[in-house]
């Protein structure tokens, strides 16, 4: 096989720790692993790499032109991954600035780094060099039933209306319609890379995912706070009535997915990632309740710890992806059910206490921000 050195962004995040340890682990590719270490970012998540000969760290900020430069001069990559990004909708309601500089300003540094090696590049390496950038399906905005009804009704009133721009399940040709901070900072970051690959020629490629579970998920997200919480005997927040869709996949398939599309993807082609796992909230919950029950019994049902709390604004209520061109053009499919993968995150959990605890309680921030002089 022919061996490349991949640069992954937010490795020490939850889907970029997924990524370098299936390259590590299930290839003979390099990695440099390029994160700043925010909260979010956790070393532990990559203990089982660390000593890898073919595994780096470097700790930076892709907002850094500099850094990004000598980076890409040093590593000299033949593969650039870029998952590095503020991700959770609720801080980024609370304080979008982040948003905008990680998601937006630091794509827009990255692209430039990369595109300045590349254009250094000469040959069978400057042909084969990948940018692959990693979004959100939430760039394409809500699937809410009642955004359907209401533009199916308007086509259906009007003869000469163009065909609505809400389908059942987003594709690649969805129009973008993000709806928080977090996803208008995506959906721009997306732009920024389509606008590099138009222009400059840089070779590109974006993918777009529902969303991801699994092992080594920060317990700010709805499955790993559900569980932790159940575990822990406190209330089970459920934001308005429960009834958000949402698009399931487990994170060690989205991995393997975004390998294949880094390998072997089409240059300026968009692929959408899914797991065919359609879920309102409460079902998600209350199938943990159960699964819990089942796994560490108890007297009480762990049902009765759910509560309904104020919605978050402007929610999105229905994601839903169409992930046939993935299947069709890559061969890639989902090797997890929903079933199989909550027992499997579920059961991670269980056994990991040591790595959720010092997120939790901090212990593991403490000890990492005092390492850094
Ligand atoms: P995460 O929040 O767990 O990890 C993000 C990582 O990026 C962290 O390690 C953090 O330290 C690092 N980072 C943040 N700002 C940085 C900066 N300025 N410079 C360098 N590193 C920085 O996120 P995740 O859930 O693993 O998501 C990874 C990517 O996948 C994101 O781009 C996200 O938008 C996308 N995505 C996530 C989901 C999901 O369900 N989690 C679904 C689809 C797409």
């Amino acid at each position: 096989m022919n061996t490349k050195t991949f640069l992954i962004t937010g490795g020490a995040g939850f889907i970029g720790s997924a990524v370098v340890r299936e390259l590590i682990q299930n290839s003979a590719h390099r990695v440099v692993n390029v994160d700043k270490l925010t909260y979010a970012g956790n070393l532990e998540s990559l203990a089982s790499v660390e000593g890898n000969e073919r595994y780096t760290f470097v700790q930076a900020d892709i907002c850094d032109a500099h850094a990004m430069q000598q980076l890409f001069k040093q590593h000299q990559p033949d593969v650039v991954m870029h998952l590095a990004a503020e991700s959770h909708v609720d801080r980024s309601i609370d304080g979008p600035a982040e948003f905008i500089q990680t998601n937006v300003v630091g794509t827009a540094v990255l692209l430039e780094a990369a595109r300045g090696y590349w254009n250094s590049l000469e040959g069978e390496r400057r042909d084969a060099f990948r940018f692959h950038h990693i979004s959100t399906d939430e760039v394409y905005g809500d699937l809410g039933e009642s955004k359907i009804v209401n533009s199916e009704s308007k086509r259906a009133s009007s003869d000469h209306s163009p065909l609505t721009t809400h389908h059942s399940l987003f594709t690649e040709e969805t129009p973008y319609a993000p709806s928080s901070p977090y996803s208008a900072s995506k959906a721009s970051s997306d732009h920024l890379v389509r606008a590099w690959q138009r222009t400059y020629g840089l070779p590109t490629l974006i993918t777009n995912c529902s969303n991801n579970y699994g092992p080594y998920h920060f317990p700010e997200k709805l499955i790993p706070l559900m569980i932790l919480n159940a575990l822990a005997g406190k209330p089970l927040p459920v934001y308005g009535n429960g009834q958000q869709i949402r698009d399931w996949l487990y994170v060690e398939d989205h991995a393997r997915a975004l390998i294949k599309v880094a390998t072997e993807g089409k240059v300026g082609e968009t692929y959408n990632i899914g797991g065919h796992n359609e879920k309102a909230n409460l079902t998600v919950v209350e199938t943990l309740c159960d699964l819990l029950q089942e796994l560490v019994p108890q007297e009480a049902s762990y049902r009765d710890l759910i509560k309904f709390v104020t919605d978050r604004p402007g929610h999105d209520v229905r994601y839903a992806i169409d992930a046939s061109k993935m299947e069709r053009e890559l061969g890639w499919v989902p090797q997890e059910t929903f079933e199989t993968g909550l027992r499997k995150t579920v059961q991670w959990y269980l056994a990991n206490e040591t790595w959720w605890k010092r997120v939790q309680d901090g212990s593991y921030q403490g000890q990492r921000l005092g390492s850094i002089s």
